[in-house]
């Protein structure tokens, strides 16, 4: 059963008390419960949180929203729902600070990453990050599945969209290469030699561990994950532009030589008003 709000308090301290400093809230929406994502940001030293921005984003004294939009308003609509890319387009002009624009890419959607981005510039934010689409284990197809041959393509595709709009298209050549077959991918796509399985914790709502972000039964060989690109990108090797990326999610949050590269990941319960 989903913890209650003060049961999931109890559980961030005691996993802050064991030593673990930054935490991702995500999944479901955790607009939906204030005094949880409230208390993460206390608790922990650099907190993000996903959000569909359909609730708002209010100010966040030690924590920085992740905007989850998935295109332009005909593509976004589809996968979310009528009226939602207007109702949060609104919110996001009204927001106190800037969020971070976060879109997965999928067969839905590859086509309209241009069009997406060439919008999200006109509004308030703080750059656009990318997932590719990470499939079940044995899942052969569905509207949302990319090839990896195409997803190479796109790939270069992401790194031409920095050349063009610069350092908000939070997409290095360094995070290029973990995501290229051809380059750095089959380092890290298994379980055993993926980083989420050494340095970062993941939990249902019911405090229950679980294997990663995308759920137990999630297909690493063909995995698009955002943060391990990241992460890799920053430190396989050193990359100091991938650093900085990665230190602009939390700055000025906490300080850079406070950040703490383990993580706790913490799902919401999907509860849609
Ligand atoms: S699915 Fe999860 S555990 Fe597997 S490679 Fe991707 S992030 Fe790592």
């Amino acid at each position: 059963m989903e913890l209650n709000d003060q049961e999931m308090i109890n559980f961030m301290q005691h996993l802050r008390s064991k030593g673990l400093r930054a935490a991702i809230l995500y999944g479901g929406e955790p607009t939906l419960r204030p005094e949880v994502y409230r208390a993460a940001t206390k608790i922990f030293d650099a907190t993000l949180i996903f959000t569909n921005g359909t609730n708002g984003l209010p100010e966040l004294n030690n924590g920085q929203w992740i905007l989850s939009l998935d295109g332009t308003k005909d593509v976004n609509d589809l996968i979310r729902g009528e009226g939602v890319y207007d109702r949060v387009i609104k919110n996001l002009c009204e927001a106190p600070r800037p969020p971070i624009v976060h879109m997965t890419i999928s067969r839905l959607n590859q086509e309209r990453i241009d069009d997406f981005v060439k919008e999200m510039m006109k509004f308030p934010i703080k750059g656009i990050g990318f997932s590719f689409y990470t499939p079940r284990r044995g899942l052969i197809d569905s509207r949302f599945l990319i090839s990896l041959a195409e997803r190479d393509r796109l790939v270069m595709h992401l790194l031409s969209l920095r050349q063009k709009y610069g350092e908000k298209i939070g997409f290095t050549l360094a995070m290029a290469r973990q995501l290229l077959t051809n380059g750095d991918f089959s380092k890290w796509n298994k379980f055993s030699s993926c980083p989420v399985s050494k340095r970062v914790r993941c939990f249902k709502s019911d405090g229950q561990p679980k294997a990663c972000t995308y759920g137990d039964d999630a297909d690493c060989s063909r995995c698009g994950c955002a943060a391990v690109v990241a992460y890799r990108g920053a430190f396989k090797p050193l990359n100091y532009q991938t650093l900085r990326l990665i230190l602009g999610l939390m700055v000025p949050e906490i300080e850079a030589n406070r950040l703490t590269l383990g993580g706790l990941l913490v799902p919401f319960q999907k509860r849609f008003h």
